[in-house]
């Protein structure tokens, strides 16, 4: 069976970069009637937070990106524990007792003699007695894997045919000196025993993926199939990274961006096909494919998602903004036209209070001093409310042939003076709505 897997780490609040690697795997997950497995990495105890990890649920909720089965890495440490007993029993785990600054003088000694910082595998030739004394003095050292090299090679979703020198890569360190598990063992075995068939991720986990390839046959396990997406950019190709506390899918909740404008946006960027506006997921399911998606840097304008959210807010009747509307305090009898005339002139949901309170407590006129005298003589003419979506008629025609006014210079002047605004809804549609006119005094 199809099985995928999101595997953020909760050390922080999840991201839209973060949000279209999840998006890829869950629509892979969806399109063959498979299986999404959230995987929460929390290797890490001292940076992992409960906290981050209701948030990732919530924001994934808020999607709808639901997912069959939720694994945390926190709770799985004897399986990582078995898998590294396994690597050592077959020569390819040994331990390591350099400490970072030494292995930052290695890498600049390496680098200074133009050759690649690869780490010199000088800890394979320490004898038991040498391990011991280093033991002794410094504590237990970290645990690599042996890489064999030769090349790696896999056929990529997303990058085609890779091929990568391991020799061109250090060893990775799989267990801290303080035993700590890390993330690229704690994958390969939750990859392989979830049964996980298809890999999405960013492209840096190019070099992961290399050695992880390695791991999983050395435990005997099957490789999935790997898809690495380009990293997002900001607009201008800038590094999105400082950017992302920005981005973060609370944040643009907050903002009052709605889901499918945010779906529809990431579900097709950086992909051959056009970004439209889709209404329901089953849309964007339907028609994905990871072939589609190309390998350059990917150019994200977060503004993109506001006509996007306004366009989806159009398609929503009343009652499905009824919390909001409730929220905006318009009456329940009046939610119905209202959000007719609004969900025209808003962008987000938050713009409804502002549109609501124009309605019930009128705007502050704008009147141009040449049209001071006219909008006097209009007013005089407007009657007292209630409104409803004769009354702009009426009362146009009856000012026209009062004052000879007609066009633009008849009914700017009456917009102005009524909503404050130069442009805005058709005016027959709001004043209806409106409970007091200012300008009437
Ligand atoms: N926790 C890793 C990350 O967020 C997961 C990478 C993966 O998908 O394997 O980068």
């Amino acid at each position: 069976m199809t099985t995928t897997r999101f595997a953020p780490s909760p050390t922080g609040y999840i991201h839209v970069g973060n949000l279209r690697t999840a998006l890829m795997n869950y629509m892979i997950a969806r399109k063959a009637g498979g299986s999404f497995i959230l995987r929460i990495d929390d290797t890490d105890p001292e940076r992992s937070k409960q906290e981050y990890v209701d948030a990732i649920q919530h924001d994934l909720e808020w999607l709808g990106l639901t997912w069959d089965r939720m694994e945390r890495q926190s709770e799985r440490l004897d399986r990582y524990a078995e898998a590294a007993d396994k690597l050592r029993a077959i020569g390819r785990f040994y331990e390591a007792f350099e400490t970072p600054t030494e292995l930052d003088l290695k890498r600049k000694k390496q680098l200074n003699m133009g050759k690649p910082p690869v780490y010199d595998r000088a800890a394979l030739s320490l004898s038991a007695d040498e391990q011991a004394a280093l033991r002794a003095e410094r504590g237990n050292g970290v645990w690599r894997f042996k890489l064999d090299h030769e090349r790696i090679e896999w056929s990529d979703g997303i990058l085609g045919d890779i091929s990568i020198d391991a020799a061109s890569v250090s060893d990775p360190v799989l267990i801290r000196g303080d035993g700590q598990v890390l993330y690229t063992i704690a994958s390969v075995v939750d990859d392989t025993e979830m049964g996980v068939t298809h890999v999405v991720r960013g492209s840096d986990h190019v070099t992961n993926t290399a050695t992880q390839i390695q791991i999983i046959k050395a435990l005997g396990g099957t490789c999935p199939e790997f898809a690495h997406h380009s990293l997002l950019t900001g607009p201008q190709g800038e590094a999105l990274s400082k950017r992302l506390g920005t981005l973060a899918l609370r944040d643009l909740r907050e903002a009052g961006v709605q889901p499918m404008a945010l779906l529809s946006l990431l579900a097709r960027l950086g992909s051959s096909d056009p970004i439209e506006l889709r209404t329901d997921m089953a849309e964007l399911i339907d028609g994905f494919d990871l072939g589609r998606f190309g390998s350059a840097p990917t150019k994200l304008d977060s503004q993109d998602l506001y006509p996007l959210t306004a366009r989806y807010l159009q398609t929503l009747p009343h009652t499905a903004v009824k919390a909001d509307l409730d929220a905006a305090g318009v009456p329940e009898d009046k939610q119905q036209d209202f959000w007719a005339v609004a969900k025209e002139n808003i962008t987000t949901l938050k713009d409804l209070e502002g549109w609501w309170a124009l309605c019930r407590d009128g705007a502050e006129p704008l009147i141009a001093e040449e049209d001071a005298d006219f909008i006097a003589e209009a007013m005089a003419l407007l009657p007292e409310g209630p409104y409803d979506s004769e009354t702009w008629g009426k009362w146009t025609a009856e000012v026209k042939e009062k004052t000879g006014r007609k066009g633009k210079g008849l009914f700017m002047p009456l917009r102005k003076a009524v909503t404050g605004m130069e442009r805005g809804p058709d005016m027959s549609a709001l004043l209806a709505l409106m409970q007091v006119v200012r300008a009437r005094g």
